[in-house]
């Protein structure tokens, strides 16, 4: 069983090779019927989704609208799959990661490049960069966004839902809100088991500042204890019924995390990559990508604070200082 009903919102599991497990996607009747998200790319995701609709007596076909809460590629992998005419709304972030823009994704390996180089890393691990796009197989290719929605907006065919931008996790992420129950569909914004993490990503468009997810993920975390949710569906695991009190968890946890990093600054200037080392010097060969997006999202943290500051030596690379 893959598939259960809460309400008008029915809730289909789908596997995804992936260490996070299982992604959560939803369909919701409106005036069209709307598919919340959509999966990896792979024969085994799709067809859990196949037998997953047919629990509720519908097929592929029958979807009408996609809404994306972000561009990754366990949420967007199975456009692939569907119809081509069928609309796909979402925030603009998410174009150039659907088409897989070439010209997108060579900037945005530049973009890392200098970044990683800034942070510390030698020229030597450059080949680590690479094993980054790996997830990459599980996206689509042939998505692509016909309707762009912001902040404020309601989303199209699906009256009574709101659209709140909460950046942090993806530049793209977007939370869908039913004021008149307290429904929210919340991506991976909020997770009932595992924390989401801010991820490092290039900004909108090459020439803008980089964006500083952990900083603007606990702006969007804030943007819920504004709204009377009574119950969250999300990306990954179960529901979430308590989010405010998560949410200042969320935050406490995370503040009490960056102060630890501070206390390895006192001795001496280190650059991202030593303090990426110092906090998880087993996996961060593994997982380069992940652990430093952790670590220079406690860095942006504290340097927004104006707990730390940082250096640029003459090789360009930063080296941050306790203050
Ligand atoms: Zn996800």
């Amino acid at each position: 069983m893959n598939a259960e009903r809460f309400g008008d919102i029915m809730k289909i599991s789908l596997p995804t090779p992936f260490p996070v497990g299982d992604v959560n996607v939803y369909v919701i009747k409106g005036d069209r019927l709307t598919l919340i998200d959509a999966g990896v790319k792979t024969k085994e995701s799709w067809e859990a989704f196949v037998h997953g609709l047919s629990q509720f007596g519908l097929t592929p076909e029958d979807i009408e609208q996609v809404a994306l809460t972000h561009h990754h590629p366990d949420h967007v992998g199975m456009l692939d799959f569907l119809p081509d005419d069928i609309d796909v709304i979402g925030h603009r972030y998410n174009e150039k990661f659907l088409t897989r823009d070439e010209h997108f994704m060579k900037e945005q390996s530049q973009f890392f490049e200098r970044l990683f180089r800034q942070f510390g890393l030698p020229k030597e691990w450059e080949p680590m960069l690479k094993q980054m796009g790996a997830p990459l197989k599980f996206s689509c290719e042939e998505g692509r966004l016909t309707k762009r929605v912001k902040e404020g907006d309601e989303l199209p065919g699906l009256n009574g839902w709101s659209v709140y931008e909460t950046p942090g996790h993806a530049q793209s992420h977007l939370v869908f809100f039913r004021e008149k129950d307290g429904t929210l569909f919340a991506g991976d914004h909020v997770l009932a088991t595992i924390s989401s993490n801010p991820l490092l990503e290039p900004p909108l468009r090459f020439d803008m500042e980089r964006p500083k997810p952990q900083v603007q993920y606990n702006e969007s975390l804030k943007k819920m204890l504004h709204l009377p949710i009574e119950k969250a569906f999300t990306g990954h695991g179960g529901e979430v019924t308590r989010i405010h009190s998560l949410v200042e968890r969320r935050l406490e946890r995370q503040h009490d995390r960056a102060m630890s990093v501070k206390e390895m600054l006192k001795d001496k200037p280190l650059t991202a990559l030593e303090v990426c080392i110092n906090l998880f010097p087993a996996i961060y060969k593994k997982e380069l990508g992940l652990t430093l997006s952790e670590t220079v999202g406690q860095l942006d943290y504290l340097l927004d604070l104006g707990q730390i500051s940082v250096r640029t030596d003459e090789h360009q690379v930063l080296h941050y200082v306790s203050e």
